[in-house]
């Protein structure tokens, strides 16, 4: 184990769960899971003020997770959640985290879906519950003992929950579990109405809150992009192109995405290497040597490599991955701007991390202001001065120096010194799109993001008559003769689409005109098969792995 991985050690999680949290990379417990984890271990109910980003989940599930009894084939932890989009990702966190651990099942809860299957799960002896409260509540009419064996309840987003309209819901939920359950509450705000449901609630619950100090950033200039998660990379590339750098740092969360992202830039030509706590000191040392002395350009690290690096020539700090709080950011965008000089910090927003970013600017008490991606014309510009600047010092030397050289090579060659000097830039370009049709046909779509959250969620339709909201992003729709499968394997796992469509052609030996789109999310992908012989499809594909882990595809059932 890493001495990294020894944060998680010392709290006392399972030593499976630790497993699993090397294998997906994390190096280190954020704040609110070192806070939180000891208090749920030991059994206290808690509220915790944390918003999206802070990685509240794993600050509930891993310490749940623990003590969970993969024995007992019963329900026994219970989260509600304010939308069928959270219990999924909630649900698939779960997934992950308890890949160690044999005999645990989870069970996702929301409406929209045939009841039958959910029930089943149930009743099959799924220890976690993922539900949103009112297709739970839906099963406890037709079963009130659903929730008879629950030990420990989490409500997460409880503001949330209780915008939706769930209050009523919530409380048949309470009545139909054992009172000596612990219940922990998660928040980002804490209005009456939630405290008073604390109140009624839980026993003597203990609080955790990150403290959030304000914080002065001045020197920095500051600007956030909103992008969905898998477009991060495609997203970085392109923000390079424009900005004007001498070294950068990018922040990612998982020692994979150090990899992943390095190697990316590395591909695309950038002197660029990743940082993280898997690299053995000596070697992180050469790492920020090589990038104090521009042997290096871009260094790829987690909060954990990164610290203390201080090299004055670093003066854009990307945060393609949210810190988990204001503190982390501040601590991190202080990475540039060193030495008096200016610095430039870029923040990377995916739709559910906005309220993070409203914390963040209320922190450091300043507007990061939003910029959009580039387009192919901007992207153009910026390769075009580039070009221009490389080139400008040398006119006035080279006339003297190569000026003979060119009389004698348009003579041989018997062509304008136009079209030698065209012919010579082709080479010293090495090939790369300098007109705006090829750098319009190079740039891949990047979807933009669309309206807020809470506004989705709001003009969402209503699925059952409880008041579930779904998301409003219909899934789109299927070719004839197709269906969806889903993996729980997404780019946090460090797959792409390619990865996902070799293994798929290697080991399903199906052509590649039998699958459709492939689409990969953070915490999962979907990828359309042929519905004829999917079964013995899906078979074949029983064991196979995709960057070492478990494929595991399941057919995904549309509502
Ligand atoms: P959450 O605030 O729970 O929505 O988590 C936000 C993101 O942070 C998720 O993508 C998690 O996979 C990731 N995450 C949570 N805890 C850690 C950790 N200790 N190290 C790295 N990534 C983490």
């Amino acid at each position: 184990m890493t001495q990294e991985t020894g944060g998680f050690a010392a709290l006392g999680l399972h030593p499976n769960i630790l497993a699993a949290l090397t294998a997906v990379g994390y190096e280190e417990p954020s704040p609110i899971q070192s806070q939180a984890i000891p208090v749920i271990l030991a059994g206290h109910d808690m509220i915790g003020q944390a918003q999206t980003g802070t990685g509240k989940t794993a600050a509930f599930a891993l310490p749940l997770l623990s003590k969970i009894d993969p024995a007992k084939r019963e329900p026994q932890v219970l989260i509600l959640a304010p939308t069928r989009e959270l219990a999924l990702q909630v649900a698939t966190a779960f997934e992950t985290y308890s890949k160690q651990m044999p005999g645990v099942n989870v069970v996702a809860v929301y409406g929209g879906a045939p009841m039958g299957p959910q029930l089943k799960a149930i009743r099959q002896g799924a220890q976690v519950i993922v539900a949103t409260p009112g297709r739970l509540v839906d099963h406890l009419r037709r079963d009130e003992k659903v929730l008879s064996t629950i030990q420990h309840l989490v409500l997460d987003e409880a503001d949330e929950m209780l915008k939706l309209g769930f209050m009523d819901d919530l409380e048949i939920i309470f009545e139909a579990m054992p009172e000596s359950r612990q219940s922990v509450l998660f928040s980002a705000t804490l209005p009456h109405s939630i405290r008073a449901i604390a109140e009624k609630h839980l026993r003597e619950p203990q609080h955790v809150k990150i403290a959030a100090k304000t914080q002065t950033v001045s020197r920095i200039e500051q600007a956030h992009l909103m992008i969905h998660a898998d477009q991060k990379i495609n997203a970085v590339t392109r923000l390079l192109e424009v900005e004007d750098f001498d070294a950068l740092i990018a922040f990612v969360r998982t020692k994979q995405a150090t990899l992943d992202l390095a190697a990316a830039l590395e591909a695309k030509g950038y002197k660029a290497a990743a940082l993280n706590g898997d690299i053995a000191q000596n070697q992180r040392e050469r790492v920020i040597d090589s990038l104090k002395d521009g042997r290096l350009d871009i260094v790829v690290a987690t909060d954990v490599a990164a610290r203390g690096i201080d090299v004055p020539r670093i003066t854009h700090v990307f945060n393609v991955d949210m810190p988990y709080d204001p503190e982390s950011y501040v601590h991190r965008i202080g990475r540039t701007g060193r030495a008096g000089r200016e610095g430039r910090a870029l923040l990377l927003v995916t739709p559910r991390e906005r309220r993070m970013l409203q914390v963040i600017e209320r922190v450091t008490g300043q507007k990061v202001g939003e910029v959009k991606l580039p387009n192919a014309q901007q992207v153009l510009d910026a390769r075009i001065k580039k070009l221009t600047s490389s080139l400008a010092p040398l006119v006035a030397d080279a006339e003297a120096s190569h000026g003979d050289l060119l009389d004698r090579l348009t003579a041989d060659i018997g062509c304008s010194p136009r079209a030698l000097a065209a012919a010579l830039l082709k080479k010293a370009t090495n090939g790369q799109a300098l007109d705006l049709a090829s750098v319009e046909r190079e740039q891949p779509l990047v979807p933009s993001v669309g309206a807020p959250r809470e506004r989705r969620e709001r003009d969402g339709e209503r699925s059952g008559e409880r008041g579930e909201y779904r998301e409003r992003r219909a899934p789109l729709p299927l070719t004839e003769g197709r269906v969806r499968c889903r993996t729980a394997l997404g780019t946090r796992d460090g797959i792409a689409a390619k990865n996902l469509l070799g293994a798929i052609l290697n080991e399903g030996g199906l052509a590649r005109e039998a699958i459709g789109r492939i689409q990969i999310r953070e915490t999962f992908s979907l990828v359309e098969l042929p519905e004829d012989g999917l079964d013995r499809l899906l078979g074949k594909l029983k064991d196979t792995r995709v960057a070492g882990k478990a494929l595991k595809l399941r057919r995904y059932r549309e509502d």
